[in-house]
């Protein structure tokens, strides 16, 4: 049972390190493309910086012929003598470092989108497999909108972030390393003049990630929220439109895509003073290098400096100092999408740290062959800690291919004992056993196989009729899948559709009525042939004269099974070996059916009810009817 405070938001977060625990746990696999995008980036930038070097060099040594031709890491025998050889051996080498950047280029795009690619197809598929694994309680708390929104949006941004913005750091932290090597190498005061920039950016950075950080987070939370909203809407529009609520839920989306709008106007707002702020921190510096260097070119040293500074070390110091402002301006982008990221990192991780309570113990057994002998002692049951008590001394056995009937009015909690069955959510108090064994030492997975459970909401996939009937007994073959559906009265209007099986139905095929939906529910467990059935209102939503005729195939089905009938007409339950009667979730009478009309209590009440002698009620049960209603 999930305690009040454990939930998703409160593992959300307590999320630390986000996107350095999702690399760990999922970037492991295909490593070695990060480290080549890595490599491959550093060098490339690295390369990158040759050019406006030798550009330097050439001016002095072969156009103002004022130093000799020297280039660190080159052997001076390479060096040619002559003026045109060394104008030539520059160009080569301009040449060849812009050819070597744009392959490294490549070699970093090609590895760095297989790593993030990839890394996002580990990610969605490990969060979905852990989301189906998680208890049914949190998706009965949380909305299919959020959950499509963290397999959908947030997944996404880690591409972005991994791809992009994580080379693109390395690469600008291997630039103005570079740059600040070469610039200290070539004139270490100037270099002190150029890179003033460099803490004034870093304080602006700093300012920038403290605001943006809550921001983000807001911006994540609200597009999980606007899905929800979106996906509640367009699920309930047969609603909408039949309450004619168009213009409350046209507001209602309005709120949830305003507050969206509105915190993203929060993060461009402190964007805009980020970005020309840092532009202008940039640009100055560029324009003071180029006053400090020029004057000191042209005249001698400015005050405080001293030495010479050539006219090519100046070139080189304009390029480099327009060098390190480019990649500085990206910073901004790269800490957006590294918030974003992070955002939806926290939200990943969340759901990865959740725990679940309804899973295999590690000494559990699996059920084998069982009999089907099932025994509830002395169950209470409430959905949430502190919540309202919903079940209270469930007591009774059910014999090896008993049938027992659960009726009583809405709410009583029929269906909630059921759920205790197949371990949907654990008892709070007492046990219920299959064949002896408690239901919790057993392996989750033996333990379903053997019930088989149709229900009211009878979901379809999208697919052939076939492929429906055979959900959950892939192997089944077409003879066994047309004797499930003859079954369960569904043969004749499955050959009555106009390919038959084949036929596509669910969301984009055709449309099923309920009770047409309900027989092929019901077909598909008649296929999987369990050992014990569950019937909640299954047969609800067809006539009475189809339910007579699937009531004839179901005897046959569930003679030496353990049937569980859940339902509110009780002509159904009415050959039952016993019938529970529920109310406010303790069980009121118990007994066959001859047995209970001769009791005179609840059952015979409502029985009465059924057959319409609705003047024989006694005053006190219509009021409680109408308290429980
Ligand atoms: P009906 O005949 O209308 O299907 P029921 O007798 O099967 O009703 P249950 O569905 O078992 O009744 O519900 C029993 C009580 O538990 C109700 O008060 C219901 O509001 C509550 N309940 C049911 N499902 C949940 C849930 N997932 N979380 C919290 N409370 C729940």
């Amino acid at each position: 049972m999930t305690e009040r405070e454990d939930t998703f938001e409160t593992y959300r977060d307590r999320v630390e390190n986000p996107l350095l625990s999702l690399f760990v746990r999922f970037g492991e696999e295909r490593r070695e493309w990060f480290v080549v995008g890595l490599i491959a980036g550093l060098f490339e930038r690295l390369l990158s910086l040759a050019p406006p070097f030798v550009l330097g060099v050439a001016i002095d040594a072969v156009f103002t012929q004022n130093e000799p031709y020297d280039l660190p890491l080159v052997p001076d025998g390479w060096i040619p003598t002559t003026r045109s050889g060394q104008l030539w051996f520059s160009f080569g080498l301009i040449f060849g470092s812009f050819t070597l950047t744009g392959l490294l280029g490549a070699v970093r795009m090609l590895a760095a989108d297989y790593f993030s690619h990839h890394l996002m197809y580990v990610i969605r598929t490990a969060t979905y497999d852990k989301m189906q694994r998680l208890d049914i309680g949190f998706f009965d708390d949380q909305d299919k909108g959020e959950l499509m929104s963290i397999l959908n949006n947030d997944i996404s941004n880690f591409e972005r972030f991994f791809d992009d913005a994580l080379t693109r750091a390395v690469r600008i932290v291997t630039v103005l390393a570079g740059i600040t090597l070469i610039l200290v190498y070539l004139n270490w005061q100037l270099a002190v003049v150029a890179l003033l920039a460099v803490p004034l950016l870093a304080l602006l950075t700093l300012w920038f990630m403290r605001r943006i950080e809550p921001i983000y987070d807001n911006i994540r939370a609200s597009v999980g929220g606007m899905n929800t909203r979106l996906e509640n809407n367009l699920g309930g529009i047969h609603l909408v439109k039949t309450m004619t609520t168009e213009a409350y839920e046209s507001d209602r989306v309005d709120d949830v895509s305003y507050r969206y709008f509105r915190t993203n106007w929060n993060r461009i707002k402190i964007s805009t003073i980020y970005h020309p702020g840092s532009s202008l921190v940039t640009s100055t510096s560029f324009a003071v290098t180029f006053i400090v260097g020029g004057y000191w070119v042209v005249i001698g040293p400015p005050p405080l400096l001293s030495g010479t500074l050539t006219v090519g070390s100046l070139v080189t110091f304009l390029f480099m100092t327009q060098r390190f402002t480019a990649p500085l301006k990206q910073t901004a982008t790269i800490i957006d999408q590294y918030e974003n990221a992070r955002a939806s990192g926290k939200r990943v991780m969340g759901l990865m740290n959740m725990p679940t309570t309804i899973e295999d113990d590690p000494n559990a057994t699996d059920l084998e062959r069982p009999v089907g002998r099932v025994e509830y002692d002395d169950v209470s049951f409430r959905y949430e800690a502190d919540g309202e008590q919903i079940l209270e001394g469930i007591d009774f056995e059910a014999e090896p291919g008993e049938t027992v009937a659960l009726v009583g009015p809405t709410g009583a909690g029929k269906s909630t004992v059921l759920r205790l069955l197949t371990r949907m959510y654990d008892v709070e108090s007492g046990a219920v056993r299959v064949d002896g064994h408690d239901v919790r030492d057993l392996t989750l997975s033996s333990l379903r196989e053997s019930i088989g459970y149709v229900s009211q909401e009878n979901y379809l996939f999208g697919g052939t009729v076939e492929e429906n009937v055979a959900y959950g007994s892939f192997d089944a073959d077409r003879e066994a899948i047309v004797a499930a559906a003859k079954a369960a009265q569904a043969h004749g209007f499955i050959t009555d559709l106009q390919e038959g099986y084949d036929t596509q139905v669910g969301e984009e095929g055709v449309k099923l009525s309920g009770g047409q939906r309900q027989r092929i529910a019901l077909a598909r467990v008649i296929l999987s042939n369990p050992e014990i059935l569950i019937f909640d209102e299954a047969t609800s939503d067809v006539d009475t004269e189809t339910e007579m005729l699937i009531q004839r195939s179901l005897d046959e089905l569930t003679e030496d099974r353990t049937t569980f009938i859940i339902a509110h007409r009780l002509s159904t339950v009415k050959h039952a070996d016993t019938i529970l009667v529920l109310e406010d979730g303790e069980i009121v009478e118990r007994g066959g059916h001859e047995e209970l009309l001769a009791e005179d209590g609840l059952y015979a009440n409502l029985w009465k009810v059924q057959a319409g002698e609705i003047n024989e009620l006694p005053e006190a049960f219509v009021e409680r009817l109408a308290r429980t209603n």
